[in-house]
């Protein structure tokens, strides 16, 4: 599966197919973003973000031959740094 085919089939546009698992007789399609982004706060665009993991992101989508199916995205999490301003004023 490419690119192209996410686009015609399902309108994604700018992620890449990854692999596919079946799970309790559902598709999974993993995609992964074309353009890795770095996290970043998003109150003061800091690159400085406690990064704790990623994980997939699952999104209904269209059945295939009567089987319920899943974009799954990846997505990284991600905690705003102790020096955004952000953060000390919502510990406040
Ligand atoms: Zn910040």
């Amino acid at each position: 599966m490419n690119s192209s085919f996410l686009y015609h089939a399902f309108g994604v546009k700018g992620y890449h197919y990854h692999a596919t698992a079946y799970k309790d007789s559902a598709i999974f399609l993993k995609l992964k973003s074309d353009t890795p982004k770095k996290c970043k706060c998003p109150h003061c665009d800091s690159e400085k973000v406690i990064k704790y993991g990623k994980q997939y992101r699952d999104i209904h989508n269209l059945p295939i031959g009567g089987k319920q199916t899943y974009l799954s995205v990846l997505h990284r999490n991600g905690v705003m740094p102790a020096s955004c301003r952000a953060s000390r004023r919502s510990l406040k």
